[in-house]
């Protein structure tokens, strides 16, 4: 719950708006103020063969963690998901489908986790300005090689319990 105005410092209060509720409102602005946060994607891509996982690896650091990406303003977060794909690690998706999500506070981002089966496992042409490494696994390497207690390792152990693994 924001307690000030993110534009004019007043405090906020409290006002009914129709088909919301009550919604904190600045006097000062004369403006609703709904929640600011940001929006990404998270994603499990699997090989066509849907035995193996994409890990990769980013910004010097040696942890295998799932490809992720900012959704745009105006953007649905399936087509964030077939861009940041494509743009991470060039390749395509076949399919894509929304699997959870979770609030990650340090970054004030909805993590919205998918499964995205690419239409190859090349990785020949990987974004190397984005992506240091990246590599295939079977589930249960997968499960032993993403980087501990991160939000990337329980969304991908919860999609994994959910397909049985
Ligand atoms: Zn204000």
């Amino acid at each position: 719950m924001m307690n000030y105005c993110y534009e004019c410092g007043a405090e906020l209060t409290e006002r009914f708006l129709e088909n919301e509720g009550t919604v904190p409102y600045c006097k000062t602005c004369g403006c609703f103020r709904f929640p600011i946060f940001s929006t990404a994607v998270s994603l499990i891509v699997l090989d066509p063969q849907k035995e193996h996982i994409l890990l990769i690896q980013q910004y010097g650091r040696a942890s295998n963690i799932l490809v992720a990406g900012y959704v745009n303003r105006g953007e649905n977060a399936e087509t964030a998901a077939v861009r940041e794909l494509k743009e991470e690690t060039g390749l395509n998706a076949v399919s894509v489908h929304f699997n959870r999500s979770e609030f990650f506070e340090r970054s004030n981002t909805l993590m919205l986790n998918f499964t995205c089966v690419a239409d190859s496992s090349s990785l020949e042409e990987l974004n190397t300005r984005e992506v240091d490494r990246a590599e295939w696994f079977t589930f249960e390497q997968a499960k032993a090689e993403i980087r501990p207690e991160s939000l990337a390792k329980r969304f991908l152990l919860s999609y994994l319990s959910d397909i049985g693994k």
